[in-house]
């Protein structure tokens, strides 16, 4: 097995929190279908970050998205539990739909934290790290938890500082032995390159509404669910 920079720097920070203490990734999204490319993305850190336990987060009403293409949650949690399920790393958690209104990954970050204080890690993409100055209290964030994005194969060096919005450039010093971006809490963000297949939610209900196959694109088990409950078809 390739070991690598990633590899090594996990095993520090176990050192640091203590043994048996779980190294936790939470994944979260709207999921609206879970597809193959979470399913690998989440594989992977899981993997290069040996993390015991990988929890997909389902959001109730995203903040950043339009809520009317948004299908039911309970369809979306579903879902996820049904692609998961051969996956003994990896569970799912309906925390941010037991709460009213909007879910902020704010709050689920510190439900967890908790519980894991020091081996806790929030996994997203690139795309969606972008946006993150548009986050609920986005500065604080960082001095919770471990982040870690992915980014796809051939993105700039992790050690480019356009990796940082410029909000956050003051609180974060490049550390080159670790090749990764420290807070001054000394949590860590972590650019991680993974082969990010090339699946988005978003083509997955195109491809629907056009009643074409979305076959290798989500888990089988996830395709029959869509088709028994008529899911994203358009109205006619
Ligand atoms: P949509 O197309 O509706 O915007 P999405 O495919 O981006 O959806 P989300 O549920 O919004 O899916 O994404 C959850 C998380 O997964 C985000 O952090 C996003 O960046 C990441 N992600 C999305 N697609 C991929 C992919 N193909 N590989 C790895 N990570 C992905």
């Amino acid at each position: 097995m390739k070991v690598d920079n990633w590899q090594w720097e996990g095993a520090e920070i176990e050192k640091k929190s203590g043994a048996g203490n779980k190294r936790i990734g939470l994944f979260g999204g709207t999921f609206n279908p879970i597809h193959l490319g979470h399913l690998r993305g989440a594989e992977e850190i899981r993997e290069a970050f040996r993390l015991d336990e990988v929890i997909f987060i389902v959001a109730s009403i995203p903040p950043h998205k339009g809520k009317e293409k948004v299908i039911e949650a309970k369809h979306r949690l579903k879902m996820v539990s049904l692609a998961i399920s051969g996956n003994l790393h990896f569970s799912t958690s309906d925390i941010e739909l037991s709460r009213s209104g909007n879910s902020y990954s704010i709050d689920t970050i510190r439900f967890f934290r908790e519980r894991h204080p020091k081996s806790l890690f929030f996994i997203l993409g690139r795309d969606a790290f972008v946006e993150i100055e548009t986050w609920r209290e986005f500065q604080k964030l960082f001095s919770l938890c471990h982040f870690i994005v992915m980014a796809r194969p051939g993105s700039q060096k992790n050690n480019s500082s356009s990796f940082l919005p410029e909000a956050l450039k003051p609180y974060f010093r490049y550390d080159s032995q670790e090749k990764g971006w420290i807070h001054l809490s000394e949590y860590r963000i972590y650019f991680k390159e993974i082969s990010f297949l090339d699946i988005s939610s978003t083509k997955v209900r195109e491809l629907i509404e056009k009643r074409e196959s979305v076959k290798y694109l989500v888990p089988a088990e996830v395709e029959a669910y869509i088709h028994k409950y008529g899911l994203y078809q358009k109205s006619p």
